[in-house]
């Protein structure tokens, strides 16, 4: 193998998890290689909330790059999330939700920011890595393109739907523990807020909704994602959202003369909390790759970015120390354990006790009209 081929670290996918992980690893004096498999700028489906979780580990990476985010992309900071439910309307103000900027803008930044400082990482765009093979001293990586690459340690950034972290992990597809969702850009939609995020929830979607995310240019970003099959009880996921918006009589107004200028376009949405196998002998699993996506909210950009920051620390100690072995990257594990999974496991318990007891949403709904629980619970609920 040609020695331009062979790095200390290999990250697979240059997402908010790959990249993240890269630009924890732009003053490290180990060799990286990035590997992507389409070319920036890309498209990417996403509802573009960008989470307090992400602008924090931003913050952590560097705070330099979230001034940066905020002067370059011109992000709409969100203060209040309307929760509607039965054509009652609940508002959650926010101190700090976050952000909504699109995906391919934000993506695109993240990747920008490690062309230009990340100097010690060698980045192959185009470069899909198709199989990878554990060897006595590493992993081999195989390319689309038939060339072959080798590192010590891989962190794997590939997605929702990545085959390389299953084959590693040992870890199943699990449709129980599995969402979709779809969006597509409308503009003229009437009556957006530039600082709030809307849901609307129907019960036997729960915790799927609805969503209506304004953007800087005027648009909004329209979507609707819940769980495997609860889509099917009535029709696939795109009539649902169709029929939601065509027969709910107020988004009907507000819809009336608005234009969807993207195609609706969806995808998995992985949230298998029980699957934490996200480590072993030379690898690290980041992200969607990891099912990290919050099983309430549908969001994952906030762990994705975490997960990569962790994995990253932990990658360069285990060079530093020339131990990738399953106990050394397992401190990866304990840290993102840490910071995400008790979370993640509260979150799931109420999404299938509302699933299993649809009644408690009316519950929800008759205590959040009485008092201001919804101010209380609004911290653990979305952070
Ligand atoms: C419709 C929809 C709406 C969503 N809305 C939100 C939202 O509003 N807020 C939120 O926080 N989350 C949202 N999510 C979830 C969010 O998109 C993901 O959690 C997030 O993108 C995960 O980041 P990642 O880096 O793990 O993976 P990705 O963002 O998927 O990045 C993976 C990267 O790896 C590359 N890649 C894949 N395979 C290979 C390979 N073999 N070789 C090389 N490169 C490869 C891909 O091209 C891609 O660039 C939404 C998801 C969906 C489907």
């Amino acid at each position: 193998m040609k020695n331009e081929h062979c790095f200390d670290i290999a990250i697979i996918g240059a997402g908010p998890s790959g990249c993240s992980a890269a630009l924890t690893l732009r003053s490290s004096q180990c060799s990286i290689a990035l590997f992507e498999k389409s070319e920036f700028p890309r498209n990417k489906i996403c509802g573009d909330g960008i989470c307090d979780r992400s602008v924090n580990t931003l913050k952590a990476i560097n705070p330099a790059y979230f001034d940066e985010f905020i002067a370059t992309q011109q992000p709409l900071c969100i203060r209040n999330t309307e929760l509607t439910y039965k054509n009652h309307t609940y508002i959650v103000d926010f101190k700090n939700f976050g952000y909504t900027c699109k995906r391919r803008d934000f993506d695109n930044f993240l990747f920008s920011l490690v062309q230009r400082d990340g100097k010690n990482i060698s980045i192959f765009q185009n470069c899909g890595i198709r199989d990878v093979e554990q060897t006595s001293a590493g992993m081999n990586l195989i390319a689309e393109n038939g060339e072959t690459y080798f590192a010590k340690i891989v962190l794997v950034c590939t997605g929702a739907t990545s085959k390389i972290a299953r084959k590693l992990t040992g870890s199943q597809y699990d449709s129980s523990k599995m969402g979709v969702a779809v969006r597509a850009y409308y503009s003229g939609v009437k009556n957006l807020t530039n600082d709030t995020l809307e849901l609307h929830y129907k019960k036997e979607f729960f915790p799927g909704y609805l969503w209506i995310f304004p953007l800087n240019d005027g648009t909004a970003n329209v979507g609707f994602g819940c769980r495997v099959g609860a889509e099917t009880k009535q029709n696939d996921i795109r009539a649902v959202f169709e029929s939601w918006l065509a027969n709910d009589e107020q988004l009907r107004q507000r819809f009336a003369g608005a234009t969807m200028i993207s195609p609706l376009q969806g995808g998995l949405v992985p949230y298998n909390v029980d699957e934490f196998t996200c480590c072993g002998d030379n690898f690290c699993v980041c992200g969607d790759a990891a099912n990290l996506i919050d099983p309430i909210s549908g969001g994952g950009i906030g762990s994705a970015m975490v997960s990569g920051y962790f994995a990253a620390q932990v990658a360069e100690q285990c060079i530093a120390k020339n131990d990738c072995s399953p106990l050394a990257t397992k401190e990866y594990e304990k840290m993102l354990r840490q910071r995400v999974e008790r979370e993640m496991h509260t979150r799931y318990v109420i999404q299938k006790t509302i699933q299993n007891h649809p009644w408690t949403m009316d519950v929800l709904a008759f205590v959040g009209k009485q008092a201001r629980l919804l101010q209380k619970i609004k911290s653990w609920y979305f952070q």
